[in-house]
């Protein structure tokens, strides 16, 4: 059955892989996406006018394609460009993924990013365009303000005044000095469920959420008079009297429309997002949320942060896909698109025909494109050395100098990967620096693309077809 299932895989067609579905579609978030080969990317390390300096932020040369990145890095930030879409388009190992690593860094934690690759949205559990709805929608991001009745305060006073019948509880006022206004609230409305009088004391700080009546200290969170009978604590309790209470905290969450989408979903529920099983969510229950989303714009109750979407693998869409992208792009809740390829002229998959990069010639006609060229003999040396730093693995000159060669004539990805494996040698040995004949041992273990290609060449025969 195996053996089947591999000569099914042989022979298809590169337009089956539909058939042949990846288990689940996982869009990544940015620090997802961060930790990987990517990691020394710290920005695009521009300078203040936007210029690319030659070595920043983990960033080596590629000035231009940086330079052009860093436009659109700003246009992001002043919100101008949501709905608009980039294509960084260039030869293998040439930075495109690392530049939309150095935008992912530059926006911030506040922007949502959003990385699949082309080949991930086909899956068994849903269907690619709401794979790429759901990529989408995790883009954009919901400022939502509230006015919450939560009140963080140091404890000045407690007031007790009589005991209440019944529970033990006493009436009494709950003097707080609010952290960022230095002023004294007297807390009232309502009444503070439980409040352990031994817990709380002058001095203190605690938190109040007068919707649910938590009150948190510490860290620890109470809600109910018998929490504390079972800690075994002896029990008093404050009761606040009558009156409004006098500020109110402005609270701003931001999460993703598809976390709005989930929550409301009947289906999946909020524990969805937990697992990460959203399944497939009704366009019925997005357009609700939409409604409701730009109701509370109008209310001045959230703001619309678009942020951005990453497909690397562009190519790998089908015609269905573009044309799903085509009109998502047109909506008014959209991110920033941006995608990567290193594919020339090629065909468009699920059509027989061709076109640059295998992208329609009106997706094309709509995107900024950005060009990344190959690495020089000394921009491919410092790569290496920032990746060697970044691996903790010394490196001695010679085999500096070999690595370099190797990422020079075979690939510079191939060579970063030489880097943890010879430092793994070099450990073994008990070496404290990776010398040339680290680098010849693993060259020697792992083939690189071309060498690989050979090898399938001359002993293709005795492979399985
Ligand atoms: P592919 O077309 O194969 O997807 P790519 O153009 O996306 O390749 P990357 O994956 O970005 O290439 O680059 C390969 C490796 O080299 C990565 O580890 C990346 O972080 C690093 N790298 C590439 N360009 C730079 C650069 N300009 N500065 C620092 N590191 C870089």
């Amino acid at each position: 059955c195996q053996l089947d299932e591999r000569k099914k895989k042989k022979t298809m067609k590169s337009d089956d892989v539909d058939m042949y579905k990846s288990p689940s579609s996982t869009p990544r978030t940015r620090d997802e996406f961060l930790q990987c080969a990517h990691s020394h990317i710290r920005g695009l390390g521009l300078d203040d006018a936007l210029e690319p300096r030659q070595v920043s932020q983990g960033m080596v040369g590629q000035l231009a394609s940086r330079r052009a990145a860093g436009l659109i890095l700003e246009m992001i930030k002043d919100g101008q460009i949501a709905g608009r879409a980039v294509l960084i388009a260039g030869q293998p190992g040439t930075g495109k993924t690392a530049i939309a690593m150095g935008i992912a860094q530059s926006l911030g934690p506040d922007t949502p990013f959003t990385a699949l690759a082309g080949s991930e949205i086909f899956s068994l559990e849903m269907s690619k365009t709401e794979a790429l709805s759901q990529a989408f929608r995790k883009a954009i991001g919901v400022r939502i303000k509230e006015e919450t009745e939560i009140i963080e305060g140091e404890v000045v006073e407690i007031q007790i005044d009589r005991p209440a019948t019944g529970t033990g509880a006493k009436v009494g006022k709950l003097t707080l000095k609010t952290t960022e206004m230095e002023t004294i609230y007297d807390l009232g409305t309502k009444m503070i469920e439980s409040l352990s009088k031994e817990r709380v004391q002058a001095g203190d700080v605690i938190t109040i959420d007068k919707a649910t009546g938590k009150i948190s200290k510490l860290g620890r969170s109470f809600t109910r008079a018998r929490d504390y009978d079972a800690m075994g604590a002896q029990t008093q309790f404050v009761q606040c009297p009558e009156g409004e209470l006098q500020k109110r905290k402005e609270v701003v969450h931001t999460v993703s429309l598809h976390e709005i989408d989930v929550i409301n979903s009947r289906t999946q529920g909020f524990l969805a997002l937990f697992s990460g099983d959203t399944g497939e969510i009704k366009s019925e229950v997005r357009e609700q949320i939409n409604a409701k989303v730009s109701e509370w714009r109008e209310e001045g109750k959230a703001e619309i942060i678009p942020g951005v979407l990453f497909i690397d693998e562009v190519h790998m869409l089908d015609i269905e896909c573009f044309s799903f992208l085509n009109r998502a792009l047109e909506s008014d809740l959209s991110p920033v698109l941006i995608m990567a390829t290193n594919r020339g002229i090629t065909r468009i998959r699920g059509t027989n025909y061709q076109s640059p990069h295998g992208i329609p010639i009106d997706m094309l006609d709509r995107l900024l494109i950005i060009a990344t060229s190959p690495y020089t003999e000394k921009e491919t040396r410092q790569i290496l050395k920032i990746r060697c730093e970044e691996e903790d693995v010394e490196l001695s000159e010679e085999a500096h100098t070999v690595l370099t060669r190797i990422g020079q004539e075979t690939s510079l990805r191939y060579a970063i990967q030489l880097i943890s494996t010879a430092g793994l040698v070099c450990r073994k040995r008990r070496g404290t620096e990776v010398q040339v004949e680290d680098i010849k041992r693993v060259y020697s273990l792992f083939l690189d693309e071309s060498r690989s290609s050979q090898y399938m060449k001359e002993y293709q025969d005795s492979f399985l077809f």
